[in-house]
């Protein structure tokens, strides 16, 4: 087998996918690789991922962008956390905050302690609602920002963060990183793909023009369509619609009206949900739902009706199926993105996928010998992680005791995977939330969604006995207080956005 490095790579799309790529790999190019991206202004991309997750900004890091700079070329906002309104009951509301919610005592988690004093049905001791107990939360639902601290007794500590951007302008910034590290992009749209006889591994594509770009490396970064493992290779697509039913979305953009929030919002609707985005300059809106549930024009309308100002754009349907490439990774090529794999924006996971998909890439990047242990290694790895945030997504809608609508009775009754019935009977029971190695989403994301959504155990730990129950009701409201206190003092967003935020900001203490 050969272990002779590959020289050249080329990357098909140019949306964030395909420029989060090649940002990534873009440092190949002084060592020699020449590193080639096609892409189709006729086709264009999809360009609504407006919403993102804390991992995001390791990505960034990695690179060594600036966070000022980016923020300011992608009009971001930062995002502590999603809202779910509607969710479990119509009226419900609750937020998963970024970051973590509470503190464990002598090595009891935290949500044991807060269960068992609930499970005590002492008024004197009810420890209320989770949010108070997440800094991230507490200064989302009162407009403040601020980024963590390093110390691990601040209260800070415990906050995390994201963005929403302008998945356009990121996608443009990160194409001027590129370039300027030798990335060399092509304009045109690819009318076929070359594959070798011997062993069907790519050698080019050939564009309507008569163009050819070779190479001996091909990601896939061609979106839905897929265009190389899919059309060219002949990988099945899993559907997961019998599990996520919803399929078809309508976006819209609206004007800016007041502070921007430092949170997403998704709004459960008779037949899926509704997102809300702020931009700095305008809100994303959308409406995902289920075709066999809603046509397009009552989701049209129902998105049109919820709007809080007036529409900037007419609003833009676009299809999907959830689920899943059964390889991501196939002879040479690679799918990133999209063309890979899309569950739904629910919990903003898709950009992480790409970014999960670059960083597994460069963990296992192969010479010309592509060597098929490597190849396994990274289809398990990415499989895993899309079956984790399928489930976490599936939870969402499972958890819920909405009757008041055809889609809500439909997906509640149906089955569930078996790795989340396990994670669901676990909970149940005694209130286990066991940690998933690797995984996307901590033990603290799922309690937020199962207690937001009102899924409460039967029992609490038996070690919760260590934890006198008037020294834990003290403990729970000292914590509150100061997570309160501390999400007082913080600036505004919009302050924190434009630099007017004053400094230094307090450090207060668990402790
Ligand atoms: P695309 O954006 O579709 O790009 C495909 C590229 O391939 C384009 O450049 C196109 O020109 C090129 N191409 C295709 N065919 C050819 C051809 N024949 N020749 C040449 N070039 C070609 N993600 C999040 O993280 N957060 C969110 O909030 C979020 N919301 C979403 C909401 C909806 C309704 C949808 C559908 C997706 C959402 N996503 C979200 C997902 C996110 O939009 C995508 O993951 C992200 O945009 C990456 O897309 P992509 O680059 O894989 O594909």
């Amino acid at each position: 087998m050969s272990h002779a490095p590959i020289r050249s790579v080329v990357i098909v799309g140019g949306g964030s996918a395909g420029w989060m790529t090649a940002a990534a790999l873009s440092r190949l190019c002084a060592a020699g690789m020449s590193l080639t991206l096609v892409e189709s202004e006729e086709i264009g991309t999809v360009g609504v991922g407006e919403a993102t997750i804390p991992p995001l900004l390791d990505f960034n890091a990695a690179l060594g962008i600036d966070e000022a700079a980016f923020v300011a070329a992608t009009r971001a906002t930062f995002k502590l956390g999603i809202e779910f309104v509607d969710w479990g009951r119509l009226g419900d509301r609750y937020l998963h905050p970024f970051g973590t919610i509470g503190r464990a005592q002598m090595g009891v988690p935290f949500h044991q302690m807060w269960l068992r004093q609930r499970l005590l049905r002492r008024p004197d001791l009810d420890p209320g609602a989770l949010g108070p107990y997440s800094i991230a939360a507490a200064a989302a639902m009162r407009g403040r920002f601020a980024k963590p601290t390093a110390n691990r007794d601040a209260v800070l500590s415990g906050l995390s963060y994201a963005y929403h951007f302008d998945a356009g302008l990121y996608a443009r910034f990160l194409r001027n990183f590129a370039e300027q590290r030798g990335v060399r992009r092509v304009e045109g749209r690819i009318a076929s793909i070359e594959k070798r006889g011997e062993d069907g591994f790519l050698t080019g594509v050939t564009l309507r023009d008569g163009r050819r770009v070779e190479g001996e490396f091909f990601i896939d970064c061609s979106g839905f369509r897929a265009l190389l493992l899919g059309e060219a290779l002949g990988v099945p697509y899993r559907s997961w619609r019998h599990w996520l039913p919803c399929d078809s979305a309508v976006a819209v953009p609206t004007e800016r009206i007041g502070p921007p929030l430092p949170y997403t919002r998704a709004t459960a609707d008779s037949a899926g949900w509704r997102w809300r985005i702020p931009l700095q300059h305008r809100t994303g809106n959308g409406h995902v739902y289920s075709s066999s549930h809603a046509s397009d024009e009552v989701a049209r309308t129902a998105l049109i009706d919820g709007l809080d100002a007036p529409a900037t754009a007419e609003p833009r349907v676009l299809r999907f199926v959830p689920g899943r490439r059964e390889r991501m990774w196939e002879r040479n090529c690679v799918a990133i993105g999209l063309s890979g794999g899309f569950i739904e924006p629910l919990e903003s996971t898709s950009i992480h996928l790409i970014q999960q998909g670059i960083l597994r890439l460069l963990a296992l990047f192969p010479d010309s010998g592509f060597a098929g242990e490597e190849i396994d290694a990274y289809n398990a790895w990415l499989v895993e992680e899309y079956e984790h945030i399928r489930d976490f997504i599936i939870l969402h809608y499972h958890a819920s005791t909405r009757d008041d609508s055809d889609f809500w009775c439909d997906v509640r009754a149906a089955p569930l995977p078996d790795s989340l019935a396990e994670r669901l009977a676990l909970w149940r029971g005694k209130g286990r939330l066991l940690p998933i190695a690797n995984g996307l989403f901590t033990t603290d994301s799922w309690l937020a969604v199962l207690v937001g959504q009102n899924i409460l155990p039967a029992a609490a730990d038996p070690m919760t006995v260590l934890l006198p129950p008037d020294e834990t009701g003290r403990f729970l409201a000292h914590l509150r207080s100061v997570i309160a206190r501390t999400a007082e003092a913080l600036p505004f967003h919009e302050a924190f956005l434009d630099g007017t935020a004053a400094h230094p900001l307090p450090e207060r203490r668990v402790g």
